[in-house]
């Protein structure tokens, strides 16, 4: 005990005993408890007899109330919440690259969120630091900006490739743009381009930003791709630019996030009727002005679409991806699709959509996980993000993933399905791809 509280207890005994003999000389004197003229050192203190003589009541039923009241107390957890009671087929934790190892000096997307990527969705602002620190880590990353949305957040897309590459970027998209023209290159010259250029492969992640797993999946693909050391990686490289988009719609993703913060509670929420997972009108999937973005490729009437289209036409890219989720309850949506398709499309896009499929079907067939296609999506309106590229050259492809939000969906037949699988699926298409 520090000396000074030695000395404050020791004031506090005298004074107890002070007063103690002052109610002893009340109490003789018939002065104590009678109305108006109690003794003015007791009513100055009037809690003292209580404290120095409490009565006697043996059958006083305060102790028992007492005990029930603390009883009915939770145990103390300091101002943790309760943890949520165990929910039968949330957890999920199959590995998105079994076995795969990577860079040390890289960082790995957890180590930003706190959490695996895929535990639940990775905010605008998350996103944006994953990203900015795989291209001031990885060899492999070069960061572009390409605009700024209505609401002043950034644009930028992930160029990942060799460091050789990299470091002759502008030289490779000369090559590139002189490949997509015919009217400047020879035969001989495009044989010779299309011999020695690395293909360039466009991801597009969730232009409607509430379509939240495409983002996530972008950035546990980003950093595989940044930081894998496998062989498989390296191979990739050699042959493919990837191009990664992974926040197409900031704006939207940060307004879905925000009710989703606003409506969750401690316990997950598996009904795909509840706000978590029906969203508030109006909803992520529009920018700031609440225009859907995968209409307006061809009018480019946004400040986003505007920097992609310039974006875009720098790289002339082979390959480009739209990554989407549809309806809770639904599977998995991958091309070709279906009628009406744009007459102006070349005979040869319906054949590379099949075998892109047949791909992608095999990865799908080897987890045992559902899917269609050739379904309701159809390749006729050119404001769509792959078709207005498709007509631009690409291949145009899209994936449509069952839109699980956070936490999990419980399924007409019982089982569950996880916002970490649904993150799992947009990375094994872009990987089959
Ligand atoms: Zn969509």
């Amino acid at each position: 005990m520090p000396p000074w509280r030695f000395h404050l207890r020791a004031r506090r005994l005298e004074e107890v005993h002070s007063e103690r003999a002052e109610f002893d000389r009340v109490k003789s004197a018939g002065q104590l408890c009678t109305g108006p003229t109690r003794h003015p050192s007791l009513h100055r203190r009037p809690n003292l007899r209580m404290r120095l003589f409490p009565p006697a009541r043996p059958h006083s039923i305060r102790p028992l109330l007492l005990g029930t009241l603390l009883a009915l107390v939770p145990p103390a957890h300091g101002q943790a919440p309760l943890p949520p009671s165990p929910l039968s087929g949330l957890a999920y934790d199959v590995p998105y690259f079994p076995g795969a190892r990577y860079e040390a000096a890289v960082p790995a997307p957890e180590a930003v969120l706190g959490f695996p990527v895929g535990t639940r969705p990775a905010t605008p602002a998350q996103i944006e630091r994953i990203c900015r620190a795989l291209a001031e880590k990885s060899p492999r990353v070069r960061l572009v900006s390409y605009g700024t949305t209505h609401q002043g957040r950034p644009l930028f897309y992930l160029v990942i490739a060799t460091p050789a590459q990299l470091a002759r970027l502008d030289a490779l998209k000369a090559d590139l743009a002189q490949l997509a023209d015919p009217r400047t290159v020879t035969a001989a010259e495009g044989d010779r381009l299309a011999a020695t250029l690395p293909a360039v492969a466009w991801m597009a992640y969730a232009i409607h930003g509430d379509e939240l797993s495409a983002g996530d999946g972008a950035l546990a693909v980003a950093h595989h791709l940044a930081a894998g050391t496998g062989d498989d990686v390296k191979a990739l490289l050699e042959s493919l630019v990837v191009i990664i988009d992974p926040l197409m719609n900031p704006d939207g993703r940060e307004r879905c996030l925000t009710v989703v913060a606003q409506n969750r509670t401690g316990q997950p929420s598996v009904d795909d009727q509840s706000m978590l997972h029906t969203d508030a009108w109006p909803s992520g999937r529009t920018n700031h002005y609440l225009f859907d973005m995968n209409r307006d490729w061809l009018w480019a009437t946004q400040p986003e679409t505007r920097g992609r289209i310039r974006a875009v036409s720098e790289w002339h890219p082979h390959y480009f991806m739209e990554g989407h989720e549809m309806g809770a309850q639904d599977t998995f949506l991958f091309m070709p699709a279906r009628e009406p398709v744009n007459p102006n499309l070349p005979a040869t896009a319906k054949a590379w959509e099949e075998r892109f499929a047949r791909d992608q079907a095999a990865a799908f067939d080897a987890r045992g996980w559902r899917y269609y296609t050739g379904e309701w999506n159809e390749n006729w309106y050119p404001g769509y993000s792959a078709s207005w590229a498709a007509l631009r050259g690409a291949i145009g492809n899209l994936y449509e993933q069952a839109g699980i939000v956070t936490d999990a969906v419980r399924r007409p037949e019982g089982t569950l399905e996880s916002y970490r699988e649904s993150v799992h699926k947009q990375v094994v298409s872009t990987m089959a791809n």
